[in-house]
């Protein structure tokens, strides 16, 4: 039971990270105005060589940068892997994950790619992705998830239903009340790793402007103005620090 709810959990947090399209609308549902496909703006060669172009200057960036926050940890918690998925039908979208081996994965797929304009949006979701690992969310929503878990469990035990459904619901409860908090806090990592890295966070998160934020897959992602205000206010608080020669240390609470 434990791994189907972890799988149920965690499918909508990977796939909610830069969902940029809405899921297909059933057959009798009207169109939504807002919910525009992201215009593809690029060839894939020119994604694929901005994205390893970006990503050398980025991952030893990011990595310096997890580092500092969880000098405990051991080495593999920052060793970044970097994948791409090529595959041509999956909707555009980026992801962190946790390989087999333990090392914290990003992955854009090509869609994701295509869409995007510059280098800075491939920098600011690179760093919005890696944010994912510096701030645990993974394993937060795990915790989080299994608490929901038991006690679903329990409620539904208590009024006679299924354990099984009672837990699945309680885990998607407990997901839920995470996802959005933890998109804010993966964009303001982000724009610190951005600034780092040489980009600029403001061009980098148009990438999520004007695409329906709030329309976007289960809802888990909070209106794109709130995460262009984040993006705006932690970027500004770093131009701050840095006019007095100081780089501020990545929080994000
Ligand atoms: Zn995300």
């Amino acid at each position: 039971m434990y791994i189907k709810i972890i799988s149920l959990a965690l499918l909508p947090f990977l796939a909610a990270c830069v969902e940029t399209t809405t899921p297909p609308a059933q057959k009798k549902a009207p169109p939504k105005p807002t919910a525009a496909k992201p215009a593809v703006v690029r060839s894939s060669q020119s994604a694929l060589s901005a994205f390893s172009r970006v990503t050398r200057r980025m991952e030893p960036v990011a990595e310096r940068s997890c580092r500092e926050v969880h000098r405990n940890a051991p080495t593999k918690f920052c060793d970044f892997v970097i994948k791409i998925d090529k595959n041509p039908k999956t909707p555009p979208n980026a992801m962190q994950s946790i390989g087999k081996d333990g090392r914290p994965v990003i992955t854009f797929n090509i869609n994701l790619m295509r869409t995007l304009r510059n280098d800075h949006e491939f920098a600011f979701i690179f760093g919005h992705e890696a944010g994912h690992q510096i701030g645990q969310h993974l394993s937060r929503v795990r915790g989080n998830v299994t608490a929901g878990a038991i006690l679903g469990g329990i409620l539904a035990g208590a009024l006679g239903a299924s354990v099984d459904s009672g837990a699945e619901l309680g885990s998607q409860i407990g997901f839920f009340s995470y996802a959005k908090e933890h998109e804010l806090q993966a964009d303001r990592i982000g724009t610190h790793i951005t600034y780092r890295g040489g980009y600029d966070p403001i061009i980098g998160a148009r990438s999520f402007a004007g695409r329906g934020g709030s329309n976007a897959f289960l809802s888990t992602h909070p209106p794109s103005q709130d995460r262009v205000n984040t993006v705006h206010r932690t970027a500004a608080q770093i131009r701050a620090s840095r006019a007095k020669g100081v780089t501020p240390p990545i929080t994000w609470k």
